[in-house]
């Protein structure tokens, strides 16, 4: 009997051992009796729990309160910050009222689910925003046309240029937002094969040659001839293309821009080195996310759409590789770069 009993007790500890949510129990007068492995570890309490009082354990004053009316009120779930040196988790905890007057808590960390909420709601505002201003103009220069407009050639001509354009931004918006759903659904077809970085550099500089003169710059290739990455042409080109468009439109006029490929062990590391005004270092790890701009009003005005990196990123990690951006020590310009497998 007792035999049976203590091996049924030693089962419920490696039950309550096993368990990844943090469980901690409380008596009536707030002292822990009991914490699991997870919760010693989310607090960072321990072995010397037992006997504490939860102010003392927690050091969360929202949460201690939260136990202490949690028996009177109907609330019997909080959310709080949890600090612990340089970190801070989102904590869900969860209370249920013991006969005896206790009270069992039960911790989960909530700080992925709610970021990735907390991103998908920004998502949803940032496109909505992004539509609205072509979407006004389309709108209010049709209606104008309607009431009258149409009768007055240059006027109309004028209405008529700017919804076009604006069109154009939609059209821009929308097949970049496709672009994206499609790689983060997995669904955007990628045929891998050996690529020459070197004859694709050549193709990239040549489609943008006319804007890059537009702006009075060059572009000059150091990418040695016999590199070869594994890699989707296509999606390859996307990315380079990327990179020295946005140094083209980003970089004072007359500027020159560098393409650089060298290898690194197993890999070929590429460079798009521009001597314009580089990232703020406070912003370097968010150049990628979608819709962040530096300088809003500046990337409208070149036509960007504030997606072009996410998609770089995107593409460039569905082909085995990593992207990333440092300022150049010589200039202080951007150092856009991309590391794919060598073949
Ligand atoms: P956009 O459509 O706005 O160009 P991107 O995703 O391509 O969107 O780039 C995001 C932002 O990163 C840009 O709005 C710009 O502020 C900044 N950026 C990108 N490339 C450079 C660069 N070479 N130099 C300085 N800033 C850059």
């Amino acid at each position: 009997m007792e035999n049976a009993l203590s091996e049924r007790l030693t089962q419920l500890e490696q039950v309550l051992q096993s368990i990844k949510d943090a469980v901690v129990r409380v008596d009536s007068e707030l002292k822990v009796s009991l914490m699991n492995a997870a919760a010693t570890k989310l607090f960072k309490a321990g072995d010397s729990y037992k006997g504490r009082l939860i102010d003392d354990v927690a050091q969360v004053p929202i949460f201690v309160e939260f136990l202490r009316e949690a028996d009177k009120g109907e609330d019997t779930s909080l959310e709080f910050d949890l600090v612990r040196g340089p970190h801070t988790r989102h904590i869900r905890a969860r209370v249920t009222q013991q006969e005896d007057g206790g009270q069992v808590v039960v911790l989960r960390d909530v700080t992925a689910v709610r970021r990735l909420e907390r991103m998908r709601r920004d998502f949803v505002a940032n496109v909505s925003h992004e539509l609205r201003t072509p979407i006004s103009v389309v709108s209010a220069n049709s209606e104008t046309l309607l009431e009258g407009a149409i009768d007055d050639p240059v006027f109309a001509t004028k209405l008529l240029e700017a919804v076009n354009r604006n069109a154009g931004r939609l059209t821009l918006i929308i097949n970049d937002l496709l672009d994206l759903s499609r790689l983060e659904a997995g669904s955007y077809s990628l045929h891998k094969s050996r690529i020459y970085p070197a004859k694709v550099a050549w193709r990239v500089r040549e489609s943008l040659e006319e804007k890059a003169a537009a702006r009075k710059m060059k572009v000059h290739l150091h990418i040695p001839e016999d590199l070869v990455v594994v890699a989707d042409e296509a999606a390859f080109f996307q990315v380079l293309v990327n990179y020295l468009d946005n140094a083209i439109k980003y970089t004072p006029t007359g500027s020159a821009i560098e393409l650089r490929a060298e290898r690194r062990k197993s890999k070929v590391r590429i460079e798009v080195c521009d001597n314009g005004p580089g990232i703020p270092p406070k912003v370097v790890d968010r150049v990628f996310e979608r819709f962040f701009r530096i300088d809003p009003g500046r990337s409208r005005e070149m036509g960007g759409t504030g997606l072009g990196l996410s998609i770089v990123k995107h593409l460039v990690e569905a082909m085995d590789g990593r992207v990333g951006v440092h300022n150049s020590e010589t200039n202080g310009g951007g150092v856009f770069w991309l590391e794919l497998p060598s073949a």
